[in-house]
């Protein structure tokens, strides 16, 4: 559905976008994660038609955004991270003049606000001026006017960006449930976003992919992935020595903490260890007070690939 090839842009100097790939199939929700500067907002303009790319090619829906940049338009519905919306108008005035704008006529609008109305949850608010909304309520109103002439695809930059938890966990319903029609493209810099949204996200950082996968599947890549931190009641070098003699064990740090020792405890290839250390505990007669696991987070794959790349590329 939409379909990116080796695309590059410069802005004057500045290679934003550097041979860039990317890949979503009908009905998928991917995301594309990075830092900011790392290319997400250019590569959206390029796609959505904005701007020509400096090189490779860019489809949405069959359509060249060079050659036949009208209908890759038709094709997208655009959620920009600040929408144009007009303060002074009322909601339902709002989508009738931007259905005006799309050549719908008034029952192809009447009909068409009232899908949305149903789709986006905005019963309550059709009547109310768009000034007096919450930046949640005019999320849904633009997911709605990007949605107008009923495009396949939807390309949302950042679409959280400035709400607050609540209005955050609407927003992200909202996008679940337009994704069982819907093709969609999200941008973000923030990791709970593609975790909770996405089925794939593509990790760009100085314009290249770095990485992508289902969110779990990056996860499962962070090095040292799991540890298990226990508390227990007997001399460091004892709980030391007890713990690195087990084969799934890569490392062990502890500690003397007023006569009990913590030890931080690192699996091998993401092993689940919180029962073989049981058994070790109940094996050596320690007294135990706590043991907690720590899973890596998509958040530390992140930082790991975006800032070994930076490296890199130093
Ligand atoms: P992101 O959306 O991931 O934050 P951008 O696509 O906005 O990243 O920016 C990518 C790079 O291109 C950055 O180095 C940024 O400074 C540069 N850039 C973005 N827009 C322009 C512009 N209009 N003119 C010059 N440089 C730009």
């Amino acid at each position: 559905m939409i379909r990116v090839q080796n695309l590059v842009k410069y802005y004057g100097p500045t290679l934003a976008v550097d041979h860039l790939d990317l890949d979503v199939e009908a009905g998928q929700v991917v995301g594309i994660l990075g830092p900011n500067g790392a290319g997400k907002s250019t590569t959206i303009r390029i796609l959505t038609a904005f701007m020509p790319p400096t090189a490779g090619s860019a489809s949405v829906n069959g359509h060249d955004v060079l050659t036949d940049s009208d209908a890759v338009r038709r094709s997208i519905g655009y959620l920009p991270e600040s929408t144009p919306l007009y303060p002074e108008m009322r909601v339902r005035e709002q989508l009738h003049y931007f259905g005006r704008l799309h050549g719908l006529d008034r029952t192809a609008r009447n009909r068409r606000i009232g899908e949305l109305t149903e789709a986006c949850g905005l019963e309550a608010i059709l009547a109310r001026p768009i000034g007096h909304l919450s930046k949640g309520n005019k999320q849904r109103v633009g997911l709605a006017q990007a949605m107008l002439h009923d495009p396949p695809v939807l390309v949302l930059d950042e679409p959280t960006a400035g709400l607050d938890p609540t209005q955050i966990t609407e927003v992200r319903k909202l996008i679940l449930r337009l994704a069982e029609s819907k093709t969609i493209l999200l941008s973000t810099h923030i990791l709970p976003e593609v975790e909770k949204t996405c089925q794939r996200v593509v990790i760009i950082n100085r314009g290249r992919v770095v990485a992508q996968g289902e969110p779990e599947e990056l996860k499962q890549r962070v090095r040292s992935a799991s540890r298990v931190v226990v508390d227990v009641k007997a001399p460091v070098e004892q709980v030391k020595a007890a713990f690195e003699k087990i084969q799934s064990v890569q490392d062990v740090e502890a500690y003397n903490d007023q006569g009990w020792t913590l030890a931080a405890v690192t699996a091998r290839d993401n092993v689940d260890i919180r029962e073989i250390l049981a058994d070790a505990i109940v094996e050596n007669r320690w007294s135990f007070r706590e043991m907690t696991y720590e899973t890596a987070s998509l958040e530390e794959y992140f930082i790991q690939i975006t800032s070994a790349a930076n490296i890199e590329a130093a």
